[in-house]
């Protein structure tokens, strides 16, 4: 369960008549905004082009704005790329992916996916109806994720290998050296620390917490490492 903001209703539509097969992916085209931000714009205002998405996702909270059994308006147009994918057949996540700068936040997305993943488990939604907003209407949007094709595979299929929903405790495990770390994870850490994107002590040892692991993969896939 997410906590809810009730959308204001004349930003979205009735009840749904037709089953949730699709999720959509969008992001908020803002810069440093937070999913709490969002859901409070969108109780409060009345737009006058109607507008809305079931859920806003930043690094930190996970907000639901239009319930799931209501169409949001948030993949609509006059003409469309996909045949059958619309709004009363998907829900829709907004994603607040850039930070202040314009860089991409990606714990916003590594959320994403853990919300991505339950409503896939909870509707039975197979990955190839995991959509971004661009596949359905063309609109350059989630923007990093049209503009870098990879970040988009990376987030596909990051749904099937990631476990959802872990949450940092007391006796999460900290990576002291590469050695110990799972093989998918070893090269990026290694060209982090090359970077010095990940800092060394002067016996060489590290310090990452095991949830920081698919992040760093992420941003070199993206390509982030590679950057002079
Ligand atoms: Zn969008």
């Amino acid at each position: 369960m997410y906590p809810i903001k009730l959308c204001n209703k004349a930003n979205y539509g009735s009840k749904r008549n037709k089953n949730i097969e699709y999720i959509v992916i969008h992001y908020t085209s803002n810069q440093g905004d937070t999913a709490l931000n969002n859901v409070n714009y969108f109780t409060r205002e009345t737009l006058k082009n109607p507008a809305s998405a079931n859920y806003f996702v930043d690094e930190k909270e996970i907000w639901v704005s239009v319930p799931d059994d209501f169409i949001a308006y948030h993949c609509g147009a006059k003409t469309y790329k996909h045949k059958t994918c619309r709004n009363s057949n998907s829900l829709g996540i907004e994603i607040c992916m850039n930070d202040k700068n314009g860089n991409i936040r990606y714990d916003s997305i590594k959320n994403a996916i853990s919300l991505t993943q339950n409503l896939m488990k909870k509707y039975n939604i197979p990955i190839s109806n995991i959509l971004r907003h661009y596949d359905i209407t063309g609109k350059n949007c989630p923007a990093p994720m049209v503009e870098n094709p990879k970040l988009w595979q990376e987030f596909l299929n990051s749904l099937t290998q990631t476990t959802p929903d872990k949450e940092i405790n007391d006796d999460m495990k900290i990576y002291t050296k590469i050695d110990e770390m799972p093989d998918w994870a070893k090269p990026s850490v290694k060209k982090a620390i090359d970077k010095k994107i990940i800092s060394t002590d002067k016996d060489g040892a590290i310090s990452v917490f095991e949830p920081n692991l698919q992040s760093l993969v992420w941003m070199d896939r993206a390509g982030i490492f590679d950057k002079k």
